[in-house]
C-alpha cells in the first residue's frame, strides 16, 4: 500500500508556522516513501472559516516550496477536499453509527450541561457528559427530532477499561475510558465536529500515516472507537512535538510571532524557514544543520524525530537566514530583494505615501518603519503630553491584549477596537492613539496608524507593542493588575 499523508488546516486567521511545520514533515515522509501528500481544508466552523484564509494557506505553503498531490485547489480522486462540501458523506456514516447504537441523540440544553460541568468541577472529577440522553427510547428520539427539538449526536464511550494504542515515536499509550468524553459528533447546526470528520475523511482518503501535533494524543481514544465501530483500520499514528516559546509553553502569538507571513515580510527566505522548521525535533543522520528540502527527503527517517518540545528560537532562525543570504551570489541576492519587495507590497503602500511626498526619495524616510524595522525605542519616547507612564502602559497593554482576539485584521475592526477601549478607559481617542503611534512607528507622527497596522499585519504589529511594553519595563505585577481590569 502506498504511503499517504495529509495536513488538515482550518482556514481561520493567518497561516501559522505550526501548519508549515506539520506540512513539511508530512510532505517529507510521503516523498521519502514514494507516496502522496494531501491537503484537506477543515472548514466545519462556518463562522470562523474564510476563503481569504484558505487562499493564504495555499500561498504560504507554495512560497515555502511545498506541493501536494490532492487538495481543494488541485482536485483529486477523493474530492471534495473541503469538509463543508462533504456533508452527505458524514450523514451516511452517522446513520450507521446511530443504527448500531454507537452514537446517540442528545437533547440536553446548554444550561443543563453547564450545571453538570460545574458539579463535576466542584467534585474534582473529569468534566464529561454524564450520559443523560444515552438510552432514550427510539420512539422518543424520533418524536423529539420530528418536533424540531434542538439536538446533537454523541459518541458512545465505554464506562470502564482503557484505550490502548501505539504512537510510532512514543510507543504504547493507555488512556482510561473514564477520561474520555462522549464527544459530540454532529453539532446542532448539522455540521460534523473535527473528531468525526477527521476519522471519516482520513479513512475515505486512504490516509496511511497520521502525522500531527501532540495536542491530539488525548483525542485518539475517540477516534479509535470510531474506527472500530465503523469497522475500519486505524492509520499509523505519529504525534510530533509542539513548537514552544523560550519558556517552554506552547508557541503562541501572545509571546512570539507565529504567522508565516510575518517571517516572509521580515525577509526570511523560504528555504531557511523550512530548514529551520526541519530542525524542530529532527536531526540529520550526520547532524548537519544547513540542508535543503531534497537533501532532507533523501535521508528522511521519521524515527529520528525527538519528542522533546523544540524551542522556536527567533535568533537561531535569523542566524540561519544570514547563512543562506550570504551564500547567495550578488545576482541571486538582488533577485531575492526584488521578490521580497514585491510589486504588491509597493502597490499597497502607494495610497499612503503619494499625498505626502515631494520627491520619490521621500518615500524612504516616510515609510522606513513599514518596510524595515522601526527605530529602537527608548523609554523617553513615551513621555507624551497628557499621559503619565501608567496611562501609556495601560493603553499599550489593553491594546495588545485586545489585538490578540482580532478576527479580521482590517481598518474598521482595528479602529473600532481602539475606539471602544478608549471610551472604556476614559481617554480621548487622540490621546489613546499616541503611545500606539510611537510603538508602531518609533515616532509621534507617522503615516495613518490603522493603515500602518493593516500594512504591517497582526504579528508584526503585536510584536512591536510587546517590545514597547518591554522598553517600559512593565512588571508582572502591573500586568496582573491590568489583566484584572480587562476582565
Ligand atoms: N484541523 C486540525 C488542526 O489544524 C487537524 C488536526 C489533525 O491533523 O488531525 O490542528
Amino acid at each position: 500500500m502506498s504511503v499517504r499523508t495529509r495536513i488538515a488546516p482550518s482556514p481561520t486567521g493567518d497561516p501559522h508556522v505550526g501548519t508549515a511545520y506539520m506540512a513539511l514533515f508530512n510532505w517529507a515522509f510521503a516523498r521519502a516513501n514514494g507516496g502522496q501528500f494531501l491537503l484537506r481544508i477543515e472548514d466545519t466552523d462556518a463562522e470562523r472559516s474564510t476563503v481569504e484564509s484558505e487562499q493564504s494557506i495555499y500561498d504560504a505553503l507554495h512560497w515555502l516550496g511545498l506541493d501536494w498531490d490532492e487538495g481543494p485547489d488541485v482536485g483529486g480522486p477523493n474530492a471534495p477536499y473541503r469538509q463543508s462540501e462533504r456533508q452527505d458523506t458524514y450523514s451516511e456514516h452517522i446513520e450507521t453509527l446511530v443504527e448500531n447504537k454507537h452514537a446517540f441523540y442528545c437533547f440536553c440544553s446548554r444550561e443543563r450541561l453547564d450545571e453538570v460541568r460545574q458539579a463535576q468541577q466542584k467534585a474534582k472529577e473529569t468534566t464529561r457528559y454524564d450520559g443523560h440522553c444515552f438510552g432514550l427510547a427510539d420512539e422518543d428520539v424520533a418524536r423529539r427530532v420530528a418536533a424540531g427539538e434542538s439536538h446533537v449526536i454523541r459518541l458512545v464511550v465505554p464506562n470502564e477499561g482503557d484505550c490502548i494504542f501505539e504512537d510510532r515515536l512514543r510507543g504504547e499509550i493507555s488512556i482510561p475510558f473514564t477520561q474520555v468524553d462522549m464527544q459530540v459528533l454532529i453539532k446542532a447546526d448539522g455540521m460534523p465536529t473535527y473528531h468525526f470528520a477527521v476519522v471519516v475523511d482520513d479513512h475515505l482518503m486512504a490516509i496511511t500515516h497520521i502525522i500531527r501535533g501532540e495536542e491530539w494524543i488525548s483525542s485518539v481514544p475517540k477516534h479509535k472507537l470510531l474506527y472500530e465501530y465503523l469497522g475500519w483500520q486505524l492509520p499509523e499514528l505519529i504525534h510530533l512535538p509542539l513548537l514552544r516559546n523560550s519558556d517552554q509553553s506552547k508557541l503562541s502569538k501572545r509571546k512570539n510571532p507565529t504567522g508565516i507571513n510575518y517571517y516572509r515580510a521580515l525577509g526570511i527566505l523560504p528555504e531557511s524557514l523550512l530548514n529551520y522548521l526541519a530542525l524542530m525535533g529532527y536531526s540529520m543522520p550526520d547532524e548537519r544543520e544547513i540542508f535543503s528540502r531534497p537533501e532532507m527527503v533523501e535521508v528522511f527517517d521519521i524515527d529520528r524525530v525527538s519528542v522533546r518540545g523544540p524551542i522556536f528560537d527567533q535568533e537561531k532562525l535569523s542566524w540561519m537566514n544570514g547563512q543562506y543570504l550570504r551564500a547567495l551570489s550578488a545576482t541571486e541576492f538582488a533577485e531575492r530583494v526584488v521578490d521580497w519587495f514585491s510589486p504588491e507590497r509597493l502597490r499597497d503602500l502607494i495610497p499612503l505615501v503619494q499625498e505626502r511626498v515631494e520627491k520619490l526619495s521621500d518615500l524612504v524616510p516616510i515609510a522606513d518603519y513599514m518596510l524595515g524595522s522601526r527605530a529602537a525605542l527608548k523609554e523617553q519616547d513615551f513621555a507624551l503630553d497628557k499621559l503619565e507612564r501608567a496611562d501609556v502602559v495601560r493603553i499599550l497593554y489593553h491594546t495588545s491584549v485586545r489585538l490578540e482576539q482580532v478576527q479580521n485584521w482590517d481598518r474598521d475592526e482595528l479602529m473600532l477596537i481602539c475606539q471602544t477601549a478608549a471610551e472604556k478607559l476614559d481617554y480621548k481617542l487622540r490621546d489613546y492613539l499616541g503611545p500606539l503611534f510611537v510603538a508602531i512607528s518609533g515616532r509621534r507622527v507617522s503615516l495613518p496608524l490603522f493603515d500602518s497596522l493593516v500594512y504591517l499585519g497582526p504579528d508584526l504589529s503585536r510584536a512591536r507593542i510587546r517590545e514597547a511594553l518591554d522598553v517600559l519595563k512593565v512588571s508582572g505585577k502591573e500586568k496582573k493588575r491590568l489583566d484584572k481590569e480587562l476582565r
